[in-house]
């Protein structure tokens, strides 16, 4: 039986209910109010008392209306149909309200019903089968879409039928299980998911072994992500953090992008939904929107359906990972779903931690990125979900909790420098501080020089290091000036200018800039590696600067070039000139 209750206090979408039953953390309930219900989440249960946030406005709510609860948590649809979708945190479909916001109380189902879809079956009759174990396939773009046995399944079961090839809808038996008692069940194209709990049914999430290239020499080279790993991207506002972001989720190499927009300002979300479906594929051609979820909050909407977009995000793409598919996940930004936290737990009185935010705020930012990963799937197959989120601290200030948080939980830091975006040296990824430990794994480090050469990992500590050195001599040449140091400071720290200029920096509007494939990036640290290594003995500071300005202006025409294009071998041969 379902517990009731009614309630006792409102402060703004918290409410406190009073409850005849047993109540679970986290579990759904609807909040009758006139003609309709509101949906919330128990956030806090003590006693028979027990703290709900609604979803939705709670205006004119009033104490003793009455409250049902659901026995669910908060659950994603999922099914086919979910790629090309804008959602917002509840998996409304923002596509179909044009604007208009729903009317409280409504909800709009995520998937079309009537769509049908070409189905391929790829279990049999007498087969064994367990959770997440593949049914049958249906082709979603060019996508395969495995049809599942729904995550909620425990224990093994036998296949009864299997539908033929054919054409059906999401709502069609698929085929019919058998459960260990013998009774039969029946499998549809869609199932539901609790969004707060991760989805196993994998046999290993082994460490990463891979990167994920993504076309930004400063993440594959300097900084590799790895397929499956997680990254932040802290930086103030206006360092590049939607940039960075958006041109990873144009190039990263995956074949699934979720795009969770938190709470940014509304224009910006105004900016995804007209500048995203005209973005074109690099790799396939085709439009970047047909292997894309959105989920987007929009600014009406309370903290709480704020909070739950991240999760909704991750939950689909844990879904695409069990069909064997590299999904990446992009937060952008992790902050305001922070922030939603902490409104929500100022309003239920807790005890603060760090700056107002939830005591617990580390470990919730730690187990939501450790929901990343790589994974080995039952039949030995492999799929992943790669998170990027961004951070934007108040102020710049890398101290704060949300930064500290994440710093602990992802293994990539990509810190944005409001001094080096000033300086308009885009992506303004700080090199000195930035990192990915990554780099230190042995099977990442293997790949690496399997993909690039071998000798490359020690070929970019040795450029990392040259920028730091360089960045020293910057110092002292600006305490002591021009004159009071040796020449071999100036040299290095134009070193240094050249590896920054011609190698970190990458235009993100320019069309051959924008992408730079490995091949391409090993070419261009190879030539600057090679100019650094030379010792050039100039006469006087000026000379040196100008030598080397002549330089940086060569290799960058280069960048902007297509590769190995006649202009291109043209400043290679300008450049060996200004070498001899
Ligand atoms: P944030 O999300 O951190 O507030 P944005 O990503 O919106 O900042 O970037 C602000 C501006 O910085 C952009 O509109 C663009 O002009 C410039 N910018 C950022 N990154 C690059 C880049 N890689 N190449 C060229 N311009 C960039
Ligand atoms: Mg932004």
């Amino acid at each position: 039986m379902k517990s009731t209750g009614k309630v006792i206090g409102i402060v703004s979408n918290l409410v406190t209910v009073e409850t005849t039953g047993p109540v679970a953390e986290n579990e759904l309930c609807h909040i009758r109010l006139g003609g309709t219900d509101l949906l919330a989440e128990v956030i806090k249960v003590t006693g028979n008392r027990a703290s709900v946030q609604v979803f939705e406005s709670t205006r004119g709510l009033r104490n003793g209306d009455s409250v049902e609860f659901l026995g669910k948590m908060l659950e994603a649809t999922l099914g086919p149909g979910l790629l090309e979708s804008s959602y917002d945190g509840l998996q409304n479909d923002l596509t179909t309200m044009e604007g208009v916001f729903l009317k409280r109380g409504e909800y709009t189902d995520p998937l079309d019903h009537k769509k049908i879809w070409d189905f391929t079956p790829l279990a049999k009759p007498g087969d064994t089968v367990c959770a997440a174990d593949w049914l049958g396939s249906v082709k979603e773009g060019w996508l395969d879409h495995k049809i599942m046995v729904p995550f909620s399944f425990k224990g093994t079961y036998t296949v009864k039928e299997v539908a033929p090839a054919g054409q059906y809808n999401i709502d069609h038996v698929i085929a019919v299980l058998k459960d260990e008692e013998g009774a039969d069940v029946n499998v549809t194209m869609v199932q539901k998911w609790p969004v707060k709990v991760a989805i196993k049914g994998y046999k290993e999430k082994p460490r990463p072994q891979k990167i994920m290239e993504t076309g930004v020499r400063v993440i594959d080279s300097f900084n590799p992500i790895a397929e499956g790993g997680t990254g932040f991207i802290p930086g103030p506002f206006g360092c590049g953090k939607t940039v960075l972001q958006h041109a990873i989720a144009k190039q990263g190499e995956c074949d699934i992008v979720v795009m969770a927009a938190c709470g940014e300002r509304a224009n910006e979300v105004v900016e995804i939904f007209t500048e995203y479906p005209e973005l074109i594929d690099p790799h396939t051609g085709r439009k970047l929107i047909e292997r894309t979820v959105i989920i987007c909050n929009t600014s009406n909407m309370p903290v709480a359906a704020r909070e739950a977009s991240v999760y909704t995000a991750m939950t689909i793409c844990e879904y695409y990972r069990a069909m064997g598919h590299r999904c990446l996940l992009l937060a952008d930004s992790t902050s305001r779903w922070a922030q939603a936290l902490r409104e929500m737990s100022n309003r239920m009185e807790e005890l603060p931690g760090a700056d107002a935010f939830p005591v617990d705020l580390s470990a919730i930012i730690s187990n939501f990125y450790a929901r990343a990963g790589m994974v080995v799937l039952n039949n030995g197959q492999t799929g992943s979900v790669t998170f990027i989120g961004t951070v934007s601290p108040a102020g710049g200030n890398l101290k704060e909790p949300v930064t500290e948080g994440t710093k602990k939980a992802a293994r990539c830091f990509y810190a944005l420098e409001q001094n080096r975006a000033d300086q308009k040296r885009y992506p303004a990824v700080n090199p000195i501080d930035s990192y990915s430990k990554y780099l230190e794994y042995p099977e990442i480090q293997a790949f690496l020089e399997q993909k690039f050469e071998r000798g490359w990992v020690e070929k970019v500590l040795k450029a990392k290091n040259l920028v730091r050195r360089g960045k020293e001599m910057a110092d002292q040449i600006n305490i002591l000036g021009d004159d009071g140091v040796p020449m071999s400071y100036h040299e290095t720290f134009w070193k240094s200018e050249l590896i920054d200029f011609a190698f970190l920096q990458q235009d993100a509007f320019d069309a051959i800039d924008a992408v730079c494939p490995l091949e391409r990036q090993k070419f261009m640290l190879n030539l600057i590696l090679g100019i650094c290594d030379r010792s050039f003995e100039f006469e006087d500071y000026e000379k040196c600067r100008e030598y080397f300005k002549k330089v940086i202006n060569c290799l960058r025409q280069m960048n902007y070039s297509e590769w190995q294009s006649e202009s291109f071998n043209s400043y290679r041969e300008q450049l060996n000139q200004l070498l001899s």
